[in-house]
Order: structure tokens, then C-alpha cells, then sequence
């Protein structure tokens, strides 16, 4: 997703003549009067803004993971829908980034770090109206999540990698004690009804197997629970959005499977960015409880893994726009479960934020006026800390805080580096133009 070029309003419409009553009310005068007053907008109460860690070590190794996605929708019936997904991870280290202009970042220099550094992972899916021989949309697209996971055949630059990190993170690989089987989900043939009874599993380290209830076959990636918001030839737009969601965390959480199998030191001087929020929606969830316990196992062996989402859009973003200005410099905000509820959802719910969604806490961050970010890290807490929250709890903090002025890209405001790149990679609206991936579906469906 591309950094915001700042919140300018939208062009005039309409006529003007039909408002000239409306502005001449009384009422409406003193209204609008009050809207451009400044000093009506208030801070809320219970911020606690306080002095970034200075005691940090900058990490020298960085990773970046990004998606996009395309969806392509013919606006005549049948309605023909496919979505196209790109998701990049990105490395770079202090040296690659110490030879950039931040300001006028030279192409060739980009092109080299991306030509040696840069993997990315392509798929597709019918969402709608789109004829695959003898399937239905919905066992086409949970064939093709499968694959596309797996992704061997198109795309050698994986190799398999995001299968390996799925099952890493499903069967917790990285404990001494790693799980006999998968956690139970609902079975894409015996629970079509969504009854929540969840019968299917999979023994460890196996990919796809049977139901243990019906029988038929079931893939690793069932466990995401994609196929409950499906009919038997519809897949709506969330469906390639999800799946978006889960390659980019596979992605990020690829380097770190692999330095903790085979170089684990290296995830000392590593840090792991992930362009949005460290959290899974709905039944994407499955893959948050344990990505938090893999958090909090780490911590425990005295190994902090430093990883942080970026969010550049939304509520908290919106509220960082409101309480930012008024920030010291050189200071952070981790805002409690009563703040979050009250002052930035509005809400009534008296729950815990992101209980089971989230695998990282929202950090309110102001360096200067122009670099302010909110940034999730991980707690390995269920509920990530938001009922008592203290510095201790974010892991590897000070660590990152100490390598966040490297990373700062003067080209956007609150932008960074690693970040801005990966997104240059992922993105679809630049490479392959939304025109080539129209003329591509229409040439593969028609
Ligand atoms: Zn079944």
C-alpha cells in the first residue's frame, strides 16, 4: 500500500447555487463557525507520552514484506471477477542503506538492492463467473490458496519457503515439543453448514490429508477458514484479500523460521518490518495465537525477535494525526485497552482489543514533526499488554527504536525506507499495469 500524499479535500461537484440557502440559516452559520474553530478540538485525557529508550544497539540485517492486490471486475453481466496478488520480501543492511540518497534515491542503486535482494510470490484467483472444468469456485479456490502457499512450479524464486514457514508456525516447529497435530478446524466438506463443529486435522508436518469426520480431502490452508465465506461459485473480494494478509505474514516470518533453524545469533542484529498492522482477521486468526506463543517462547529463551507493522491507514493512524502534533519529540504512546475503546474505536465493547486477532500492540511514535508513526510490536501477550501496558512489555524495543533514524526516507512524511521499497516491488498498479492484468483475464476467461 503507498504512503498517503496527505489529507487534501476532494474537488468541488455539484453546483453551488443550491447551497446558498443552507449557509444563509443562522443555525448552519454558527455550526460551520464552530467547525473552523481550532480550538474545539480536544485531546483526549489519559495520554502518557513518554521518552523513547536511548539504550538501544541499532540492528544491522533488515527485512520488509509487503503485498497488493488487483481485482479485476468486468462491469457487464456475467460480472466476471479475478483478484491478482503480488506480495515481496525485501533484505537490506546498514551498508546498502548508508549508500542511498533518501532524498533522490539513484534507480540504479534500487535496481541493484531489489536484483539481489527482492523475492516476490504472484497468484491469481476466480472470484467469479470464471469457468474452471469441473470445479466450482469454491474447491477451485481452495485448490489454488493451497498451491499458491505452496508456490513450486511458477515461481522457483520460493521454492516452497511460505509452505515451510506455515508449517513452522501451524505445528510450532520452533518448540522442543512441537505439536502432533494441527489445531482442529472446520472441515471444507462435512461443516458447509458452519455449525462449528471443528473436526478436521492434520498429523504433524503433513500438508494435506483426509477428514478425520468425512473422509474427503483437506488442505494445510482449510485452516484458514477462507471456504466459510464462500458459495459453491462465489468467493467474495475479503477472500483475496485474506490471502493477501497471510502471504505477506508468511513472508516476514520466512527469514525468521530460517535463522532460527540455522543461524540463530543472526536474529540478534535482524529486524523484520511488515508493511499494516501485525494482525489477522477472523479465522486468519488460527495463525495469531501461535505467532504470540512463538513471541513469548523466544523471550523466555532470552532471544527477542524485533519486529515491527507499520500502519498507514485507519483509526489509529487517524488518531495519530490528532495527538501527534501536540507530542514531544522523541517519545512514544502505548495507549491501554480503556483509551483504544473509548477514544479511537468508539465503541461500547467492553472486551479486549484484538484479543485474539492481534500479535502486536499499537505504539504511538513521534521522532519530529515529520516522522511519526504508529507501529505494532509483538508482547507475545494475548491481548498484547493493553490492560496494564509498560515499556517491558514490547519486546526488542529498544533495539528498534535505535535503528528507526536510519531507516527514516525523507521523500514522504512518516515514511521509511525498507518499507518504501518493498512497496515499489509488491505493488501492482505500477508492474504489471492494471491494463496488462485486464487484458490477461479477459484473454484466460473468455
Ligand atoms: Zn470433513
Amino acid at each position: 500500500m503507498p504512503y498517503q500524499r496527505g489529507n487534501r479535500l476532494p474537488a468541488e461537484r455539484a453546483s453551488k447555487i443550491g447551497h446558498l440557502e443552507v449557509i444563509q440559516s443562522p443555525l448552519v452559520k454558527k455550526l460551520c463557525e464552530s467547525f473552523n474553530n481550532p480550538d474545539i478540538v480536544q485531546i483526549p485525557d489519559g495520554i502518557t507520552w513518554q521518552v523513547l529508550p536511548k539504550d538501544g544497539n541499532p540492528l544491522n540485517i533488515i527485512f520488509s514484506a509487503d503485498g497488493s492486490i488487483q481485482t479485476i471486475e468486468d462491469n457487464k453481466p456475467p460480472f466476471k471477477a479475478i483478484s491478482f496478488i503480488k506480495a515481496a520480501l525485501l533484505k537490506m543492511d546498514q551498508h546498502a542503506l548508508g549508500k542511498l540518497d533518501k532524498e533522490n534515491p539513484h534507480p540504479f542503486t534500487i535496481r541493484d538492492i531489489m536484483k539481489e535482494s527482492a523475492l516476490f510470490h504472484a497468484t491469481s484467483f476466480p472470484l467469479r463467473h470464471v469457468v474452471i472444468p469441473d470445479k466450482t469456485i469454491y474447491h477451485a479456490v481452495r485448490e489454488i490458496l493451497f498451491e499458491s502457499v505452496k508456490d513450486i512450479g511458477f515461481n522457483n524464486s520460493l521454492d516452497g519457503a511460505m509452505m515451510e514457514t506455515l508449517k513452522w508456525i501451524a505445528f510450532e516447529k520452533w518448540n522442543d515439543e512441537p505439536k502432533k497435530e494441527i489445531e482442529k478446524f472446520g472441515c471444507p466438506h462435512c461443516d458447509m453448514d458452519r455449525s462449528g463443529k471443528s473436526h478436521a486435522t492434520l498429523p504433524f508436518n503433513q500438508e494435506s490429508g483426509n477428514c478425520p469426520n468425512c473422509s474427503n480431502e483437506i488442505f494445510i490452508t482449510d485452516m484458514f477458514g477462507l471456504h466459510q465465506n464462500m458459495a459453491e461459485d462465489f468467493a467474495p473480494n475479503q477472500v483475496a484479500f485474506d490471502y493477501m494478509s497471510v502471504a505477506e505474514t508468511l513472508l516476514i516470518f520466512t527469514p525468521v523460521r530460517y535463522f532460527w533453524e540455522n543461524r540463530r545469533e543472526v536474529l540478534k542484529n535482524t529486524l523484520l518490518i511488515k508493511d499494516g498492522p501485525l494482525s489477522l482477521r477472523a479465522t486468519l486468526a488460527k495463525l495469531s495465537a501461535p505467532i504470540r506463543r512463538f513471541f513469548s517462547y523466544a523471550k523466555e529463551k532470552d532471544f527477542n525477535i524485533h519486529m515491527f507493522g507499520q500502519e498507514k491507514s485507519g483509526v489509529f493512524f487517524e488518531h495519530l494525526q490528532l495527538i501527534g502534533e501536540s507530542a514531544p519529540d522523541n517519545s512514544f504512546f502505548y495507549p491501554n485497552n480503556t483509551y483504544i475503546r473509548n477514544e479511537i474505536q468508539h465503541s461500547n465493547s467492553g472486551g479486549i482489543y484484538g484479543l485474539d486477532t492481534n500479535y502486536g500492540a499499537k505504539i504511538f511514535i513521534k521522532i519530529n514533526d515529520y516522522n511519526k508513526f504508529i507501529l505494532n510490536i509483538p508482547t507475545g501477550l494475548r491481548g498484547e499488554g493493553v490492560e496494564n501496558p509498560t515499556i517491558e512489555k514490547l519486546i526488542g524495543f529498544s533495539d528498534m527504536v535505535a535503528t528507526l533514524p536510519k531507516l527514516l526516507s525523507n521523500r514522504f512524511e512518516g515514511a521509511l525506507v525498507p518499507i518504501e521499497l518493498v512497496n515499489g516491488i509488491a505493488s501492482l498498479s505500477t508492474y504489471p499495469s492494471a491494463k496488462v492484468l485486464d487484458l490477461f483475464s479477459k484473454s484466460v476467461s473468455d
